[in-house]
């Protein structure tokens, strides 16, 4: 029920030698009640941007960003309180001289869903959803851990009751077991609350504890996206391919990071893509076509979509199948 609408772009970066930079071309998504939308890429891909295009934190320079059908920006504007966020640092985004109940209850109490009377109330309610004793609501930020600080800072976007939470790298800046807490966390609030999640992350494993579709980013445009497990076992995209080989296979609580075969090449700046399809630079598999024609992404099946000349449909593309970005 979040639609972005059909030509979304954001140009960032405004002028760079007269020229802008699209961070963000083109992306239709749609991310129903309940579900949750992983959305994977290397960093610099626009996954933030969108990101935040989505919170209505920053608005596209062309299209419409929908919840339920009504804009999430009015104006330059925020205009709605139920999508609310959580980013990857919470000790930046925790205000350092406030106790973290202030901190939790400002908003709700701004908005009026929350009386003055029932404020302690309230906040025992925020502080147990995520697992933290209420009784340590009148500390400040530095006196808990970064797992704590994050769980705070959940609390607080919760206590704005919220249907949709856009989580940029929540766990990126946590260790490896606090990871997998955080990520258990969100895995019960969505049961509990029914949360629409949108969950930007380079890490594919934690994105696939966590979603049920994903959508893979690169170079500020969805190159594919499809059920998580799908995607995940039959990739179509030699980009998704190259990020599913550059991570060794391992479970989210087991430690290290060993064996990584990185995608060849770099990231080409967004000022100047190259010719025809964006990947062909680095891609394993690009033919003459690939440096001419720019693929756009279609249906190659139930739900699956790819932007890629050479990627076969996974069943025969039915007139109904959704095309999931334009
Ligand atoms: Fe590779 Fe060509 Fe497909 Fe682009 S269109 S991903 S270059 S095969
Ligand atoms: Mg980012």
């Amino acid at each position: 029920h979040l639609t972005l609408g059909d030509k979304l772009a954001a140009r960032l970066g405004a002028n760079v030698e007269t020229r802008s930079v699209r961070a963000v071309d083109g992306v239709t998504l749609r991310v129903a009640k309940g579900e949750t939308l992983g959305i994977v890429g290397e960093s610099g891909c626009g996954k933030s941007t969108l990101g935040r295009m989505m919170a209505g934190i920053m608005a596209p320079t062309s299209g419409t960003v929908r919840l339920k059908g009504e804009p999430v920006m009015v104006n330059g504007r925020k205009a709605t309180t139920t999508i609310q966020t959580v980013f990857q640092d919470p000790f930046a985004s925790l205000d350092p001289r406030m106790r973290v109940g202030d901190t939790i209850l400002e908003g709700p109490l701004a908005h009026g869903l929350v009386r003055p009377r029932d404020k302690g109330e309230a906040l025992a309610r925020a502080l147990t959803e995520v697992g933290l004793d209420p009784s340590l609501s009148a500390r400040f930020p530095h006196q808990f851990s970064g797992g704590q600080r994050q769980r705070i800072a959940i609390a607080r976007a919760l206590a704005m009751q919220p249907e949709v939470l856009i989580c940029d790298e929540p766990v990126a800046s946590l260790d490896v077991s606090i990871q997998a807490q955080i990520i258990n966390l969100f895995l019960e609030l969505r049961q509990r609350l029914g949360l629409t999640i949108v969950f930007i992350s380079h890490d594919l494993a934690v994105v696939r504890h966590l979603a049920d579709r994903v959508a893979v980013m690169y170079l500020g445009r969805v190159v594919e996206e499809g059920p998580i497990g799908d995607v995940y076992d039959a990739p179509k995209h030699p980009y998704t391919r190259g990020l599913l080989e550059s991570v060794p296979k391992i479970a989210l609580d087991d430690g290290g990071r060993v064996d990584i075969r990185p995608i060849r090449g770099e990231i080409p700046s967004p000022l100047s893509p190259p010719p025809g399809c964006n990947f062909n630079p680095r891609c394993p598999i690009a033919v003459e076509r690939c440096r001419r024609d720019d693929p756009a992404l279609r249906p190659l099946g139930p739900a699956r979509a790819a932007a890629c000349h050479l990627a076969e449909p996974v069943a025969p593309v039915a007139a109904g199948d959704t095309v999931a970005a334009i």
